[in-house]
């Protein structure tokens, strides 16, 4: 970190911030100009504030040097993370394919689509049975009856199952049926669950929130990874911009900008950006093309009839052609999608 002082600053005032930068246990470089002077505060910042330097009314600026977070970042770990869950890979050269419904809305969808999905090649069933709603009087989420379901598809299908965990006091009810726990865009900034999840010894898929920059939502793995927890999958499902055309604006860059930054793997989640069904596979297209570890899409038998998210979500058959077309553009970029 380092610290510009106001022209002027008196020798009380340099030895203050010196005082300062010691108490937190970092050395002190001072650099006198003939104008200014320097201060640099050497190790590490990160558990440093900038703020209580900021706020002394003569210092002019600080400049932070080190990126925020550390356990998730490139600097940490230069190699991909891959993460295996009941044999099947998220990173390293697969495009993980999760695919499922919005809801878990009873026995007979859970099994029926978890069937045609793996047939056509998902890896990883996906099924929310806690579903952060915009209104409080639409379809909640079946709960544990929802989680049950999941589990007996994925007996009847052999897919690990992801699904969302939206509060810390459902933690040990979700973690007994998930093989995956989402945390939603909604909750990406939980702080309260994400420390909870992270000290579970589970991976985490990470939604990035909907107003969240990709700082943000870094500094909300760190806070899984700071817990002892580094299964964590990133997830990019668009965010809020000002255009109506979508759900969300798909944020394509984020995918090779994170996969810079971060060691952790990167899905995208094209169904909550597009919002649409017919934009679904452009976008998933772009985010293969783009680098992505996997894919996260919506699909429903009776998309008209959905309790959540019908209008995005792909019927079976709709999800197997698109399967096979996007399995082309993985193997141009060197990748298999999901078990196809
Ligand atoms: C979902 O996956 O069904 C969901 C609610 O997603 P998001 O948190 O990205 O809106
Ligand atoms: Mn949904």
């Amino acid at each position: 970190m380092i610290i510009v002082l106001k022209a002027g600053a008196t020798d009380r005032e340099i030895r203050t911030v010196e005082e300062k930068i010691k108490s937190h246990g970092l050395s002190a470089h001072i650099s006198r100009g003939t104008e200014r002077t320097i201060i640099g505060a050497i190790g590490d910042e990160r558990h440093v504030d900038a703020e209580a330097f900021e706020g002394l009314e003569y210092v002019e600026k600080v400049l932070r040097i080190l990126k925020p977070y550390k356990l998730v970042s490139r600097d940490f770990r230069k190699e991909d993370t891959v993460i295996t869950v009941r044999g099947k890979k998220i990173g390293g050269g697969t495009v993980a394919l999760f695919a499922g419904p919005c809801s878990v809305e009873n026995r007979g969808m859970m099994v029926g689509i978890g069937g045609l999905v793996a047939a056509a090649g998902a890896s990883f069933l996906r099924g929310g049975a806690f579903k952060p709603r915009t209104s409080p009087y639409a379809f909640q989420g079946l709960g544990e009856e929802g989680l049950r379901y999941l589990a007996e598809a994925r007996e009847a299908t052999g897919l690990p199952v992801a699904t969302e965990l939206m509060d810390p006091r459902d933690i040990d009810l979700v973690a007994k049926y998930a093989d995956v726990i989402q945390i939603g865009a909604r909750n990406m900034q939980n702080f309260r669950l994400l420390t909870e999840v992270g000290k579970l010894g589970k991976p985490v898929i990470l939604k990035r929130g909907l107003s969240a920059t990709i700082v943000e939502w870094l500094m909300s793995a760190e806070y899984i990874a700071s817990e002892g927890n580094q299964q964590i999958i990133l997830c990019e499902r668009g965010i809020r911009t000002y255009e109506q055309a979508t759900r969300n604006t798909f944020d394509v860059s984020a995918i090779p900008v994170v996969k810079g930054l971060s060691h952790l793997p990167v899905i995208a989640d094209p169904s909550h950006a597009a919002g649409k069904v017919g934009l679904v596979e452009p976008l998933a297209a772009a985010a293969i093309a783009a680098g992505t570890d996997g894919i996260m899409v919506e699909v429903h038998n009776q998309p008209e009839a959905a309790l959540s998210d019908g209008p995005q979500s792909l019927r079976p058959e709709a999800f197997q052609a698109m399967v096979s077309r996007l399995t082309r553009i993985a193997a141009a970029v060197g990748k298999t999608l999901g078990d196809a």
